[in-house]
């Protein structure tokens, strides 16, 4: 199979924390507009590759290239704008900010960016409205469930129309019913946009929604399939 150049590509990677080897010569490629699922037990290194990808984390070893650029070599301001222009990120404990409403949560990315408050808040408010939580829009973190503030996560992620999201096991606190919404959603936006996607999941119904799987296994992808 001839793939194009791939968006993102991670090769060989390293990294330790403390002793423990998260990573020990991870590889996966994304590709513009692929939806690429990584699974893999607890504690496998799934989060430490994503957060490697989208140049949070600098990996110990191996690298990592976005395009024509090294993510691992980049200085640290151009990282923080490809993370502010380019990249929307999930974190697996959604890590929205505790002193903000969902909504202003949901804005900040585009008022980073220079928009104007009202401006930002009408565009969160449609993307809340997209996974189904514009009406907690004023809610703070602590106010809500686990899966309204994942909700409210994904389109913190999404409201800047990045070109790649990481989404670190985003329906880890959805039932399945809540899970299919937020994966429709999910992917109806991706394709719209052609936005790349990388979902971290233990689901496998979840992981079905991707047009490919690699699983990590002990820090190294022990598998690639294509799905059909
Ligand atoms: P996964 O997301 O697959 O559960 P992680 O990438 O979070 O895996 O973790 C991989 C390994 O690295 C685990 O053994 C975990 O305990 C360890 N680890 C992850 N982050 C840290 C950290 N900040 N400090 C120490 N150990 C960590
Ligand atoms: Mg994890």
């Amino acid at each position: 199979m001839s793939n194009p150049v791939p968006l993102l590509a991670a090769r060989d990677l390293t990294k330790a924390h403390g002793r423990t080897e998260a990573l020990r010569g991870a590889s996966v490629e994304l590709q513009a507009g692929e939806i690429l699922a990584v699974t893999g037990a607890s504690g496998s290194g799934k989060s430490t590759l994503l957060h490697c990808l989208a140049g949070i984390v600098r990996p110990d070893g191996g690298s990592v290239s976005y395009g024509e650029e090294h993510i691992d070599r980049l200085p640290e301001r151009r990282l923080s704008e490809l993370r502010r222009t380019e990249f929307g990120v999930v974190f697996q404990f959604g890590q929205l900010i505790p002193e903000l409403t969902a909504l202003d949560n949901v804005a900040l990315p585009l008022m980073l960016g220079g928009a104007g408050r009202r401006q930002a808040q009408e565009r969160a408010g449609e993307w809340l409205e997209r996974f189904g939580v514009r009406g907690q829009g004023a809610l703070r973190p602590g106010e809500m469930s686990g899966g309204q503030a994942q909700r409210a996560s994904l389109a913190r992620a999404l409201v800047t129309g990045p070109k790649v999201v990481f989404a670190d096991e985003p329906t880890g606190a959805l039932d399945s019913l809540a899970s299919e919404q937020v994966m429709t959603a999910l992917v109806h936006t991706a394709r719209e946009s052609g936005t790349s996607v990388l979902l971290i999941t233990h689901d496998a119904q979840v992981a079905a929604y991707a047009d490919r799987e690699v699983t990590l296994s002990d820090g190294t992808v022990a598998r690639a399939e294509v799905a059909a």
